[in-house]
Parts: C-alpha cells; structure tokens; sequence
C-alpha cells in the first residue's frame, strides 16, 4: 500500500498540470489515469487531434482556393484523409508521451486504471489486468473530465451517429454531414469536413450559431462560414436521427413546428459536454453532485468533503483545457498554503474556425443586460495593410469600455490568427488597462494587432486612423 500527500484520479490538462505543480512544491503525487495514455480528452479525442486535422485542412483549402491567386499553379491537388489521420495520430502520440516524460521528470507516480474511492483517504486502482493496488492519501483532487452529451432521439451509435471523437477519426471524406448544435465542436469539426470537401449542414436549436459568444462574433462568423458551403438551420429542435444503413436521416421541428428532414452519410452530436463521475464510487466518500451532474464545489474548488478537491470539465464553468489547468495549478498552491487567485471572467475563449473567433471579458449583450454604461469601437481586418498582402481580409475586432472609466469590459474578435491575438487584451485587462492604454501603445506595422489598437482607438475616442 502507498501513500501519499495528493491523489489526483483523471490525467487531462486540468489532473497532470496540477500533478507536476504539486509535485513542484514539494508533495509526494499520485496520477490515475484508466487510459493506457497521459493527457485526456484535450490530447487524445480533443483540442490536439482537432487542431491537428484543422490544419491539415486549412492547407488543402488553401491549396485548392487561394493558391491561384497567390501565383502559385498547382494541379491535380487531392485530400489524402488517412495521411491527414495517420499525421494526426503521430501528433497525438508526441504529445501524450510528453506528458508521460514530464510525469517521470517530476517524479511522479503514475497508476493506469479506474480510479475510485473506498473511503475519504482511500483510492483504489483497478487496472485493464485486473490487478488492484490500494492508495491511501492525505489529498484527492477529482480530476475526471467529461463526455459528449446527447439528448433523446439523437442518441450516437458510433458508426453513422457521430460524436466528436469518432469524426477525429473518419476513414473517408463524407459527401455530406449534417451536425447538430451550431457551438465550438460543430463549426471547428464541420470546417474540417467543409474544406475537404462535405457539404455540411448545421441544426442549431438557439436563433445564432456560438450563441454563448458575442452577437456580433456569430454574425460574422455565420456569413463567413455561409460563403464557405455551410448552410444553417437555425431554432430547429431535432426530434429523431436514425441511422438507414448507407446513410442517416434527421428529423428536426423548425420554429413553425414544422417538421424538416435532412439526410446526409454522417451526423455528427455536437451538442455540449457533460461531467463524467461513473465508476469513481463518490458515495463511499460522501462527496455531492450538484443537479447538473457536477462535482459541487465552493470558491476554493474544495468539495463538501474537506480532502478532497475538484477541478476541470467536471465542475462548474467553462469546459476549457487552459481554465482546468489554471484551477489544477490553484488547488495545488492552496494546498502548499499559498494564497493563489483565478480570475474566471478573463479565461479567453476560442473557436478554431478560420478566420478563428476569440473573446474575454464580457459580451455586449451581456452588459447591456447588466444595465452597464459602455463605449463600443470596432475595426475592420480588412482595413489592414497585413489583411490585404496576405488575403485574410474577413473578420472584426471589438473593444468594449466602460462608458465613464474608459477601462476594458470585453474584448471580442474575429481575425486571422485571433487565438494568439486575444491576448493582448487578456494582459491589458489583468492590469485593468483602459481603451486609451491599449491606444497608445506602439504595436507593429504590418500586423492583425494594429486592428486591436485601431478598435480601442474607436472605443475611447472615437478615433481610428486607418478608417
Ligand atoms: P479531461 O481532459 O476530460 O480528462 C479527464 C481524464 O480522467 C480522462 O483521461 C479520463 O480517462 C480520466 N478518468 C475519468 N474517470 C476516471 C477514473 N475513475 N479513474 C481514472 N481515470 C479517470 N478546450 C480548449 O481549451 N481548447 C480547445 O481547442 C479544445 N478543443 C476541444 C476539441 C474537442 C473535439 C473536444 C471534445 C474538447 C475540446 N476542448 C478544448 C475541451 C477540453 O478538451 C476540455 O475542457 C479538457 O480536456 C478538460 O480537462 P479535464 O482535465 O477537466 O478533463
Ligand atoms: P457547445 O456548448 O459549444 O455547443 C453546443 C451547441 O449545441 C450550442 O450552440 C447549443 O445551443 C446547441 N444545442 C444544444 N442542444 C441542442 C439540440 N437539442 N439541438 C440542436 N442544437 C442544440 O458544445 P460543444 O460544441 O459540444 O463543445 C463541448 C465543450 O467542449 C464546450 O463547452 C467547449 O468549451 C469545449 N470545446 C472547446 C473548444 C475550444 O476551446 N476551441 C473546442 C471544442 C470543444
């Protein structure tokens, strides 16, 4: 029997980087993963494999639509998809096994199987052999993730029904796939097969698709992706998939309850995650869900049960791998008797759709709603001269301000490369920075970051240069 200060059960982005902080300060860590790979449903079935094929699609597309113009002639171009899956694969194992190296480097025990609870201090691991091994530990940090959600009707059945992680893995380029819920999973993997060719349609039950975004994010992106070959059905209920062998049939009621049936090869259930607590055996614990299925925790992601800690998909919030991380990393410095912060309104979000959509703060309608005063500037990615030279030209940037304080409230873009550029406004808004800072800052010429200073121009005083 080994014990230990900290028992963390799942290795997603939210269990191994609290393992390798915990380990930094100083604790004796345990890692139980049931899967024979490190790093969950981020490196194996989610933000790799799905960047992985989103690149290898965004070439293809490239190559067979923007190329000419550039001057580049090619011929006879075709998507090879089980070399796009075999790249994926080894992208996959790379970065898995970098996780498994890091475990070592930090010496960390790592134990492969089911993870659950005997008791509040004990944990047993029941691996694929059948083998048993007892843990007892002072901690637990329940790090066990999600799974895709279905509702009745539209359960998958894997073969024809998708979910995400059989899409990451088709062996061949669908003609057409109709996805249900217009969201972050629907449009990133639908641009995949909508750039190899498939002809994709979309059933979204909201009146916008990424309808948690920023409304004027949704526009821009639905006429985009329209341009591309998308075609929504939006306020659309489905009511039945069914799988007729070659091919499957979706019915859906459209806002005059009127019923409408598409049939494509695929359909692909993208309609949320849910948390994924079967087999932890939390009742020999004590520990409480919450009425959605999530492990109930307080401010410092401690359970009702005070050993044990909860972080990731699991619990509330955003089902993001960078806000798991920030909360494994909190609970790991909370335990060392540090006083860590996370602040959950500046965890930026992002849809990998090209051009890519990338937020923080607050939406408009949000704040609308709050009754707040605002001040909104928006710019144009096509006023840029970097737009222009490299042919990028679709998308928006919005900086929103607080009418009277000019500080920073949400920062929303649409553009080129908008997940690597949202950061300047995460910074600027960690230091409570106002529009007219991030005006007068100095940024580069020719680059997309000039429309994030030409927006906050036109937030704090109306004033934009290049338009
Ligand atoms: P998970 O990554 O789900 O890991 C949980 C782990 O726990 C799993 O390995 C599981 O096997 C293990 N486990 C569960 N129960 C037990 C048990 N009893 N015993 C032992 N092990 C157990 N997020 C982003 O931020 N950016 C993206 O680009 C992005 N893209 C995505 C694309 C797709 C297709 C999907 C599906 C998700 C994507 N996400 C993305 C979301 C991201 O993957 C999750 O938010 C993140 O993985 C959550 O991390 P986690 O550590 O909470 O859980
Ligand atoms: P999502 O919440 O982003 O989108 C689900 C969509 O389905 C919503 O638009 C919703 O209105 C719609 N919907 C719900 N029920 C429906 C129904 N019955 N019929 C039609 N539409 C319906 O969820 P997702 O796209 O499945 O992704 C799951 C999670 O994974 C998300 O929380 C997301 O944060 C995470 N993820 C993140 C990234 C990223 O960060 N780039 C990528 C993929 C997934």
């Amino acid at each position: 029997m080994s014990t230990y200060d900290i028992t963390i059960i799942g290795s997603g982005p939210g269990g191994y980087v609290a393992a390798i902080r915990c380990a930094q300060l100083g604790m004796k860590t345990a890692l139980i993963e049931k899967y024979d790979t490190l790093g969950g449903t981020c490196l194996n079935v989610g933000c790799i494999p799905s960047k992985a094929l989103l690149d290898s699609s965004e070439h293809f597309h490239n190559a067979t639509h923007n190329f000419a113009e550039h001057g580049i002639d090619v011929k006879g171009v075709k998507a090879n998809i089980e070399q796009m899956i075999n790249r994926k694969n080894a992208v996959v194992q790379q970065t898995t096994q970098g996780i498994k190296f890091l475990m070592d480097k930090n010496d960390i025990d790592v134990h492969h199987g089911l993870g659950s609870f005997i008791d509040k201090n004990t944990v047993k691991v029941l691996a694929a052999d059948k083998s048993e091994t007892t843990i007892t530990t002072k901690n637990v940090l329940i790090a066990t993730g999600s799974k895709p959600n279905f509702f009745p009707g539209m359960e998958p059945d894997k073969k024809r029904i998708i979910t995400s992680t059989e899409a990451l893995n088709m062996q061949e380029i669908p003609k057409t796939m109709v996805v249900i819920g217009g969201g972050v999973i629907g449009l990133e993997l639908g641009s995949v097969f909508s750039r190899l060719g498939t002809k994709v349609e979309v059933v979204e039950f909201a009146n916008k698709i990424i309808p948690a975004m920023d409304g004027t994010m949704s526009k821009e992106l639905t006429r985009v992706l329209k341009k591309e070959g998308f075609k929504f059905h939006l306020q659309h209920k489905v009511q039945k998939v069914t799988n007729t062998g070659k091919s499957v049939k979706v019915v859906a009621l459209n806002k005059k309850d009127e019923e409408v049936t598409l049939e494509a090869d695929y359909c692909l259930v993208a309609v949320g995650r849910k948390p994924f607590t079967q087999g932890l055996g939390l009742e020999n614990a004590g520990v409480k869900l919450n009425d959605k299925g999530q492990v109930e925790v307080n401010n410092n992601l401690q359970t009702n049960v005070s050993n044990i800690y909860a972080i990731g998909d699991v619990v509330r919030g955003a089902m993001l791998a960078h806000k798991a991380e920030e909360e494994g990393v909190f609970v790991a410095e909370l335990l060392a008797g540090q006083k860590p912060h996370l602040d959950y309104n500046l965890i930026p979000g992002v849809v990998y759709t090209w051009p890519e959509v990338a937020s923080v703060g607050k939406t408009e309608e949000e704040l609308i709603a709050a009754g707040k005063e605002i001040k909104v500037g928006q710019f144009p990615i096509k006023a840029l001269g970097r737009a222009r030279a490299s042919m990028d030209i679709a998308g928006t940037i919005k900086v929103i301000a607080d009418k009277e304080t000019d500080e920073v409230l949400g920062v929303h873009m649409i553009a080129p490369r908008a997940a690597d550029l949202i950061m300047e406004a995460v910074v600027a808004m960690e230091y409570r920075a106002s529009a007219e800072d991030i005006a007068r800052i100095c940024h580069p010429h020719p680059t997309y970051s000039e429309g994030v200073k030409e927006a906050a121009l036109a937030a704090t005083e109306n004033r934009p240069l290049h338009i």
